[in-house]
């Protein structure tokens, strides 16, 4: 990437804010899938091995501001002190006169992590004091926080106007894969979208459209630009509103010779539960009383041939409600066939939590050539957006930057 990282500073000796993304999902206090965190090791470890003191910062869930017991990062710093190997204490805050003694305390090598920044508004408002207070704490930041770079917050933007700022490695991994997608990437490009809904993803539809050679989509959302062509979907997740920009993206591809591929068969059930009994049918032929739930066999392998041509591919969003097993089938194997792909030399970039989870559970994480751990994050990156947390790692705002890329 073009913004220093941090290899390119000594930080020996000195005391670095590092913000990560450790935003993992939970569930009744556990860690569901723990990636984030393992992802943010390699710096980490790069610190603390080269004598830096580590004041480690992350956001957790949505606690809108206000103190909420069940997303403190303690269950975040048991995992990461397994992970090192040595125990990672904690504050009981992310600021103020407590923080203040503890980091005052703080040797070469040491590492504290601070409790969840958006416990205070002051985080998401982007508020000039408490990103000085924070930057306070510190000599250097080092945003490695990719998943969180698409907001402009007071640790991943307000901090960097008080403190020399450089990248993490896994923010320059990110960005460099990423950018790749961007800047020539080898023909024929394929783009695999899936997930609930249309809404939401729009924009990065219309900016593959503009990039890809084929774009094949399964989900929920397809069955909106089913729709949009006249087919009846029974008891189907069908987005009445998102019907005319269905129309218009399709209109989008015929026009720039997109080839747009929808599911020609289906899995269908009459609910969304582990209990219903699935069957595959035909589009077309989607009984009143039933929904689609996954992508059909003969969908299956018509996009698995298809993608055995493809030299670059990017994955997001499941093409069926895949967290229940038997809908999970038209997931499972386009993600197989991914691995196929990346293993022939293909290169193959997955972004997008469900469409990660999905590859990390089936143990194909390490055969794809990139997994993004920045969900909207990668979405608004393919976009061509800038993103402010980039943008302040080279000295740009995201306005300016914006104007300099359009
Ligand atoms: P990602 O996190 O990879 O970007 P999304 O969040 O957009 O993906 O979408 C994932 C969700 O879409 C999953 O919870 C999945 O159950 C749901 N989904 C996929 N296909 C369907 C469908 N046919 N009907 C309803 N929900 C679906
Ligand atoms: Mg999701």
């Amino acid at each position: 990437m073009d913004a220093k990282t941090v290899r390119d500073v000594d930080v020996t000796g000195k005391r670095v804010f590092l913000r990560a993304d450790l935003n993992v999902p939970l569930d009744d206090g556990k860690i569901t899938d723990d990636s984030r965190i393992r992802a943010s090791l390699p710096t980490i470890v790069h610190l603390l091995e080269r004598g830096a003191t580590v004041i480690l910062a992350s956001h957790l869930g949505r606690p809108k501001g206000k103190v909420n017991d069940g997303l403190r990062l303690k269950p975040v710093a048991d995992r990461l002190s397994q992970l090192l190997g040595r125990p990672v204490r904690m504050t009981g805050d992310a600021l103020g006169a407590g923080v203040q003694v503890a980091v005052d305390k703080l040797r070469p090598g040491d590492l504290l992590m601070l409790e969840n920044l958006r416990f205070h508004a002051e985080e998401e408002a982007n508020d000039p004091e408490f990103a000085k207070s924070l930057a306070d704490f510190a000599d250097l930041f080092v945003n490695d926080a990719f998943g969180a770079a698409h907001r402009a917050h007071a640790s991943t933007e307000g901090i960097t106007h008080h403190l020399p700022a450089v990248a993490g490695l896994l923010m320059e991994a990110e960005v460099d894969a990423l950018s790749r997608l961007l800047e020539r990437p080898a023909k024929p490009f394929h783009a695999v979208i899936g997930g609930a809904k249309v809404s939401g993803k729009l924009e990065v539809l219309e900016a593959l459209l503009s990039r890809c050679q084929a774009v094949l989509v399964g989900g929920g959302m397809a069955n909106t630009f089913l729709a949009a062509r006249g087919a009846e979907l029974g008891a189907s997740l069908v987005e009445a509103d998102q019907v005319e920009n269905a129309e218009r993206i399709l209109g989008e591809a015929r026009r720039k010779r997109v080839r747009f591929m929808l599911p020609t068969d289906a899995v269908v059930a009459t609910q969304i539960h582990a209990r219903a009994r699935p069957r595959t049918v035909a589009i077309g032929e989607v009984p009143p009383d039933q929904m689609v739930v996954d992508i059909g066999p003969q969908t299956v392998a018509a996009y698995t041939e298809h993608l055995g041509r493809a030299k670059t591919v990017f994955w997001n969003g499941p093409m069926g409600v895949f967290e229940i097993k038997q809908f999970a089938d038209g997931t499972n194997a386009i993600a197989r066939a991914l691995a196929e792909r990346a293993d022939a030399g293909a290169s193959v970039v997955v972004g997008g939590g469900d469409s990660v989870a999905a590859v990390e559970g089936l143990g194909l994480a390490t055969r794809m050539t990139h997994v993004s751990t920045g969900g909207g994050a990668s979405l608004e990156f393919l976009e061509g957006k800038t993103l402010p947390g980039v943008a302040a790692l080279l000295g740009m705002d995201a306005e300016i930057a914006s104007e300099k890329t359009a």
